[in-house]
């Protein structure tokens, strides 16, 4: 598939399905470092976004149509940290979308404009034990994979492996950002469950356009 509008609608559905799948992993991971509810939000959140591509009357025009509506929709259902990060990650990615179709280049934006969102929303820096240690790997490797000439579906393969990565080796880390970071060194030895969730997301994108 493209990476046009009918497959960011089917990133998005992929999302919600996977998310629902597995909720009860990120609501354990969040058990050890935090308040046991990430599954839950973001299941709640993304719920409600196919609930709402579903009433939609007429087909969106841009993928940016369809990553801001997955923003506002999660910026008013998902609550936490979480629903502003993520909900601020989909719209500065539906402005850098504003197409009916991404190159590789293109695709590169969308995930460094997620970045920027959660980084100027939640100040948070690579290292802290966040998502951004999922989001700025896979930005990094978007944009070398861009660089070299690749197609959306080679940027999104690149970005989900190394978000997947990132998220794995926030399990060394010590919080220092968010909920977790009350617990300081017993937060160590435990994967942060939304730079889990932002390689599900990642992963997602990659899956679909294969
Ligand atoms: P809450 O912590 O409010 O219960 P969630 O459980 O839904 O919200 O989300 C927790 C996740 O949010 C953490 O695992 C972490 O990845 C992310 N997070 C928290 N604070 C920040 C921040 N300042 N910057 C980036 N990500 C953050
Ligand atoms: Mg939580
Ligand atoms: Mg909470």
């Amino acid at each position: 598939m493209t990476a046009d509008v009918q497959w960011s609608l089917s990133w998005i559905r992929d999302v919600a399905a996977r998310v629902s799948e597995r909720k009860s992993e990120f609501t354990t991971l969040d058990r050890e470092i935090g308040d046991a509810d990430h599954g839950e939000n973001l299941n709640r959140g993304f719920t409600a976004v196919v609930e709402r591509i579903d009433g939609l009357e007429q087909p969106p025009g841009t993928i940016g149509d369809v990553l801001k509506l997955v923003a506002t929709t999660l910026m008013s259902t998902v609550g936490g940290a979480s629903g502003p990060l993520y909900g601020t990650a989909f719209l500065r990615a539906s402005k850098a979308a504003a197409v009916p179709e991404l190159d590789g280049q293109a695709a590169s934006a969308l995930i460094s404009a997620a970045l920027e969102g959660v980084s100027t929303r939640g100040k948070a820096v690579v290292g802290e034990k966040t998502m951004i240690d999922a989001w700025a790997p896979a930005a990094a490797a978007a944009a070398q994979s861009a660089e070299n000439g690749e197609d959306a579906a080679q940027v999104f393969a690149a970005a989900a492996q190394a978000a997947a990565q990132g998220a794995e080796e926030t399990i060394e880390l010590k919080a220092t950002k968010g909920r977790a970071s009350y617990l300081g060194e017993r937060s160590v030895g435990h994967k942060d469950p939304g730079a889990t969730t932002t390689a599900l997301i990642l992963e997602s994108a990659a899956r679909t356009v294969q």
